[in-house]
C-alpha cells in the first residue's frame, strides 16, 4: 500500500507517463475522488490552481498504487466520469 503527495507538475507528468496507479484528489468542498492516472478529468489548470496558486488550502493531489489504498488511506470514492475499476473480465467477453 503506497501513497504519495504530488507536489508539482513535473511529478504529475511523471506519474502519468508511467501509467501506473491512480490519482486521488481531495477537495475541501467536495468528497475525495480517485481517478484513473491518465483520466481527462484531471486537468493541469485545476492542479495549478489548487496546488500552486492556492497553496493546497482547498485540496491536494496524491498518487496511490491501488484502489484499495485510495479507499483506505484517503476514503476516496471512485470518479463517476473516468470510472477507475479493478481489471475484471466482463462476462460478455466470454462469448467472443
Ligand atoms: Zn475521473
Amino acid at each position: 500500500m503506497s501513497s504519495k503527495e504530488i507536489d508539482n507538475l513535473e511529478e504529475l507528468r511523471k506519474f502519468r507517463l508511467a501509467d501506473e496507479g491512480y490519482i486521488v484528489i481531495t477537495d475541501s468542498a467536495r468528497p475525495t475522488l480517485v481517478h484513473k492516472v491518465n483520466a481527462k478529468c484531471i486537468s493541469i489548470d485545476s492542479f495549478n490552481l489548487k496546488v500552486s496558486i492556492n497553496g493546497r488550502k482547498q485540496g491536494r493531489y496524491y498518487w496511490v498504487d491501488s484502489l484499495a489504498t485510495a479507499s483506505q488511506a484517503h476514503q476516496a470514492k471512485r470518479c463517476k466520469v473516468c470510472k477507475p475499476e479493478l481489471f475484471l473480465v466482463h462476462p460478455s467477453n466470454f462469448d467472443k
